[in-house]
């Protein structure tokens, strides 16, 4: 089969290899339908986040099931599935705590097509090994366009953990969004904290494109940080800036939570933790629970009417994936035609 991998930055290259194959009753083989660019790809694509030559790309994923294992029992050949970034059991302490981007059964932060532990390939592929099918795969809604939900394979799941629990717990959350390296996963998430009723979502960034986008989604926009004032119950951090966050901490209100859903890239950041002890911050930083957060999304998308293809979408064909991987457009998804299945 062919699968995508990472040459050097602004390289991406199709390499024949041996189609993966089930290797235990709990798998499933699947073939990707829809893949889309995650910001994250962006980053590893242009050389700003490592990535060794040769690692795979690929990690938001809609497919098809094509076999399972003799003990698969909730999953089934032909089904339309989102497949998670991240390998997780679905029975370990972490997995059962919601943590499923921690699990224990694998190597830590085993994931598709990011060249992390495990041998498991990238999505942009003709076929992905799935280890624990039932645990890591969900249906895709009958009659739903894969085209138009993939957003929701991966980056809405990301801006769900920012947004989701943080409503959930105070329904009249300010919320504000700090745009820019993590675009799509910015903008989603000010779309999200707007179809789940926060009374107040800023997005505040300078590109005019993003900008665009998050206002279709109903949030109101700043376009300069020194513009943006006032004290927000969640602030998340989708610009890789260090200014960004230490601009988080003088926005959230006391007690309240910034979320960095991008690490800083390039330049670091410096502040007083005695101010932030002070007023009270919760700051997280880290990597998405994946499979944790389709429920999240999916449930964003299905009772709250957010709809993840509102961002403009690149769609090219399956041949097209490698070139459209370096476009400087806001989001690419590659499709297999149906003459290809
Ligand atoms: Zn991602
Ligand atoms: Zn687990």
């Amino acid at each position: 089969m062919r699968h995508a991998v990472f040459v050097k930055p602004g390289l991406v290259e199709w390499r024949e290899v041996p189609d993966p194959t089930l290797q235990g009753d709990l798998e499933a083989l699947v073939r990707p339908i829809v893949v889309g660019r995650c910001d994250l790809d962006v980053a590893f694509v242009r050389g700003l986040m490592p990535m060794a030559g040769g690692s795979t790309l690929g990690h938001e994923i809609i497919g098809q099931v094509v076999s399972i294992g003799d003990k698969v029992r909730r999953t089934r050949p032909g089904q339309m599935v989102f497949v998670p970034a991240q390998i997780s059991c679905g029975v370990c302490g972490n997995c059962r705590r919601g943590l499923t981007g921690r699990c224990t059964a694998v190597p830590f932060a085993a994931s598709y097509g990011m060249g992390r532990g495990g041998d498991y390939g990238g999505g942009l592929a003709d076929i992905v090994r799935v280890p624990f099918a039932d645990a890591m795969l969900t249906p895709v809604p009958a009659h739903a366009d894969p085209a138009k939900l993939i957003g929701l394979a991966d980056m809405a799941t990301d801006a769900w953990r920012a947004i989701g629990p943080h409503l959930s717990r105070q329904p009249d959350a300010r919320v504000a969004v700090l745009g820019g390296d993590a675009q799509v996963i910015g903008i989603y998430s000010a779309g999200l904290a707007v179809a789940l009723g926060a009374p107040v979502v800023k997005y505040i960034d300078r590109d005019p494109r993003r900008t665009a986008v998050a206002a279709s989604y109903g949030a109101e926009i700043a376009a300069d940080y020194e513009a943006a004032i006032g004290a927000y119950d969640v602030v998340v951090v989708a610009n890789a800036a260090a200014k960004a966050l230490m601009k988080a901490f003088d926005l959230v209100a006391p007690g309240g939570n910034v979320i960095s859903v991008t690490p800083s890239l390039a330049d670091q950041p410096t502040f007083d933790t005695r101010v932030l002890y002070h007023r009270g911050v919760n700051w997280a930083i880290g990597r998405p629970d994946c499979r944790h957060g389709h429920d999240g999304a999916l449930s964003a998308w299905s009772n709250c009417g957010f709809c993840p293809d509102r961002v403009p979408t690149l769609e090219v064909s399956w041949d097209e994936a490698p070139e459209a991987w370096s476009s400087g457009e806001l989001y690419v998804a590659a499709v297999r035609s149906s003459e290809t299945l």
